[in-house]
């Protein structure tokens, strides 16, 4: 990207200065996290890990990712109320991946009993890279879309006061201006709101579905709060919880400790391990209720890698959106490479590309949270173990994703300041809410922005690779 923080990043001792008030200035702001040893607990905390300084970000990227965020909002929503295509797309993914057969499996149980619920809402986050181009200008191309628990939206809120900082205390004072406000978790909040209020019980609740552990208790904390400014009550219990304490009446309404629930806001469920057999029966519990699910059952299925890979098929889009023509193309313009590894001829194909070019492919099981997609010397082996198999059918082959790199100072606690060669991936936050056939809320609420050093593959900030930064558009 055209410049950096170029002579600052030289000086050491400067630098030293400078990370000493900008911690203290994320402390104050809150951009916090539970500790690893204590992350029951918020008596002990500390700051969330930044960038120093923002990273340079083209402006034109920042527009394109906001502009097409209300296709992939109605993209995912399209994607959720399309039976026949989620069954077609995820049928060869559910017979070798159990998670995903878990999932359909529920998904599959509440058609088939009817949906209870009217009203839908979707918070999620599209994150991108920025492919660096043959002629070396970057290109916006998607990374994932995230259907549940799409997170950071609360810290990314208090990011810009930071950077804000850092650039005052060197008087650029009109870089500092530069810095974008952001507020995801607000916009966020008001899509649920808008959801409890078209769920129409004033007396009905917000219910989150937590961790046992939740190190992120902040990010999350902000959305809750804004709910209550506006007179909304939310409770957190875990899957536990609600299998002992969950009921539905008669008109499949859910009742929780005998408190009605108008939302479902998962930050829970979207992995392997958070599941006991009690928890899948919770969750099998809240999707046949007619409270709004953030996601329902099928909404997060369309946030699989699978679902992303199908997406890019030619017609799909057509099919999705039909009379969407521009919405298709703003789509398809972030779309990068795409490999189904479905057993013939085309899977073949795939396979045989990646054996021969390790380097400009990445392997993805059906996962989320971060630290789980293969690649180089890992991704050859897992492809020839793979091959004959019909269990290649729950990855998908992607494109491998080559950002220029910059320098910058990641900050977390306990280590040393050191300038390091990174690279960002943006996320645009996304919230829509449909009544029946009626959508009623469309937007973007927001951005963030997270860096990690470029010797790491894969993660994100949970998984203590990437760190809070803020865009600066050039
Ligand atoms: P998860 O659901 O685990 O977050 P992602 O698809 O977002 O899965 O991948 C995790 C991380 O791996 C990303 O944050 C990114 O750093 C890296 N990554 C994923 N896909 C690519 C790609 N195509 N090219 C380069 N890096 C990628
Ligand atoms: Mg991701």
């Amino acid at each position: 990207m055209a410049t950096n923080w170029g002579s600052l990043l030289q000086d050491e001792q400067q630098l030293e200065e400078l990370a000493r008030q900008a911690v203290d200035r994320a402390l104050a702001e809150g951009v916090l996290l539970r500790t690893s040893q204590e992350p029951t607990s918020s008596d002990v905390v500390s700051y969330a890990p930044f960038t120093l300084f923002p990273s340079l970000v083209p402006s034109a990227l920042l527009e394109q990712a906001y502009a097409v965020q209300m296709d992939f909002n109605m993209l995912v929503d399209a994607v959720s109320q399309n039976a026949a295509f989620l069954e077609q797309t995820l049928a060869s993914t559910i017979k070798r991946d159990d998670f995903t057969a878990r999932l359909f499996d529920i998904h599959k149980q509440v058609l088939k009993e009817g949906i209870a619920q009217t009203v839908f809402l979707g918070l999620n986050r599209s994150d991108y890279m920025f492919q660096c181009s043959a002629d070396g200008s970057p290109v916006l191309k998607q990374i994932e879309i995230n259907t549940i628990s799409a997170s950071f939206g609360g810290l990314a809120s208090r990011t810009p006061a930071v950077h804000r900082h850092v650039l005052s205390v060197l008087s650029k004072t009109k870089e500092a201006a530069k810095i974008l406000s952001n507020n995801p978790s607000k916009g966020l909040a008001l899509g649920i709101a808008k959801a409890w209020e078209l769920y129409g019980s004033a007396n009905a609740l917000v219910l989150l579905i937590a961790q046992e552990k939740e190190r992120n208790i902040f990010d999350q904390r902000a959305i809750e709060n804004e709910l209550l400014a506006r007179n909304i009550h939310v409770i957190r219990r875990r899957f536990e919880a609600i299998s002992e304490k969950g009921s539905l009446d008669q008109d499949r309404r859910l009742f929780v400790d005998g408190q009605e629930v108008a939302v479902v806001y998962f930050r829970d469920g979207y992995m392997p391990c958070q599941y006991s057999l009690q928890n899948w029966e919770a969750r099998l519990l809240l999707e046949r209720s007619c409270a709004v699910k953030c996601p329902d059952i099928a909404t997060q299925l369309a946030g699989t890698k699978k679902v992303q890979q199908e997406l890019s098929r030619a017609g799909m889009l057509e099919m999705l959106l039909p009379g969407q023509p521009e919405a298709v193309a703003r789509l398809r313009a972030t779309f990068a490479g795409l490999y189904s590894l479905d057993m013939g001829e085309e899977g073949d194909q795939a396979i045989a590309e990646a054996l021969a070019a390790p380097s400009r492919f990445v392997l993805k099981p059906q996962r989320e949270g971060g630290g789980n997609n293969l690649y180089g010397e890992e991704m050859v082996q897992a492809l020839k173990q793979l091959k004959d198999s019909e269990e290649r059918a729950s990855y998908i082959l992607m494109e491998k994703i080559e950002p220029e790199p910059f320098e910058n100072c990641l900050l977390r606690p306990g280590s040393p300041v050191q300038v390091v060669q990174c690279i960002s991936e943006l996320g645009i936050f996304g919230v829509y809410v449909r009544q029946g056939k009626t959508l009623v809320m469309n937007k973007h609420v927001g951005h963030l922005l997270r860096t990690k050093a470029i010797e790491h593959a894969d993660g994100g900030v949970a998984a203590g690779v990437a760190v809070l930064d803020n865009p600066y558009p050039v």
